[in-house]
């Protein structure tokens, strides 16, 4: 049952497992045990992807100190970190396919990168002298277990495909460590950067079906990224050959682009992805030059292959 309790009585005059929801709650636990599990390292939830990156680099950085990004990472991570630099903090991109530039003092990749589906060094980047952080969002650790290939920190995104249907709005870092998952522990407690109990009985029911989700999302997303590849009003396709998320641009510039995303009918025009659904849109809308102008980022949802692709073809007016 869902204990949504924010204060749990004294055992015998002191405080027991639970007694504050700010500094744990039981569907909290539960989750951070199954994906902690999963990942191989000890989790902690966040209330959204953005708020685990927001925990993470205030509790391991401080004034002066520099993080390298991917210079492809979701573009709210590195827009996140500018405006840190208020605080004096220090952000450098980076091209994430070689090695993090020298003298930073925290490495930050993406694997696959949102949306242009870059994979990272990861050996480079962990033979790096500083800790390094793995955004596995679109991996899951279905695809990518960042902390068995050597990265300190696995962070996630659990509104995309591990929350899975479109109505969960969290974050994850799994740490390899435990005195680093202590740290962030009591920064988490301390700040109230803190998941509700909703939230994380939700991951947790999605949790159970996670694999079998990503594999229906992979069988469905190659297929539809095979097809994409040949046809004539698709230029480019970008997948990596696992997982739910693509981006593809269309032939005939931004104009032809947006004609896309306004004709699908079963796929939703809308942003966010890895829930049951395929969505797609533009992505220059939000990140500007950092995209091609007619690139479509386009989720891949659970439904049949036959009946997205169909939609998608008559989007694309052939
Ligand atoms: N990381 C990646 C790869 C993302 O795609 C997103 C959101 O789109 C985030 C982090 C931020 O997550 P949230 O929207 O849950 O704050």
């Amino acid at each position: 049952m869902l204990d949504r309790s924010t204060t749990w009585p004294y055992e015998k005059g002191e405080p027991g497992d639970f007694y504050y929801q700010r500094y744990s709650h039981p569907a909290g636990v539960e989750a951070e045990r199954r994906l902690g599990e999963l990942d191989g390292g000890h989790a902690l939830l966040f209330p959204s992807g953005s708020g685990a990156t927001t925990a993470l680099l205030l509790t391991f950085l401080e004034s002066g100190r520099t993080v390298a990004v991917a210079k492809d990472a979701y573009y709210g991570t590195p827009t996140l970190m500018l405006a840190l630099e208020h605080w004096g903090l220090r952000m450098l991109e980076f091209d994430q396919t070689g090695p993090p530039p020298a003298g930073a003092d925290l490495v930050w990749v993406e694997s696959p990168s949102n949306p242009m589906l870059t994979l990272p060094d990861l050996d480079a980047a962990v033979a790096h002298s500083a800790p390094v952080v793995v955004d596995a969002t679109a991996s899951t650790p279905v695809y990518l277990r960042p902390l068995e290939e050597g990265a300190d920190f696995s962070l996630h995104s659990a509104t995309k495909f591990l929350g899975g249907h479109h109505d969960v709005l969290l974050g994850a870092v799994v740490c390899r460590s435990e005195d680093d998952y202590e740290r962030l522990k009591e920064f988490r407690s301390r700040s109230g950067i803190v998941a509700a109990p909703d939230a994380a009985w939700l991951l947790a029911r999605s949790l159970e079906t996670l694999e079998l989700r990503m594999e229906r999302h992979t069988a469905n997303a190659r297929e539809v990224a095979r097809r994409l590849g040949s046809h004539p009003a698709v230029e480019r396709v970008r997948y990596p050959g696992f997982g739910g998320l693509m981006s593809f641009d269309v032939a005939g510039g931004a104009e032809a682009a947006r004609g896309v995303e306004t004709s699908v009918r079963m796929i939703r025009n809308a942003t966010s992805l890895g829930g049951t659904r395929s969505v797609l849109e533009t992505r220059a809308r939000w990140e500007g030059d950092r995209v091609p102008e007619n690139l479509v980022r386009l989720s891949v949802g659970l439904e049949d292959a036959d009946e997205i692709w169909a939609d998608l073809e008559q989007a694309l007016g052939s």
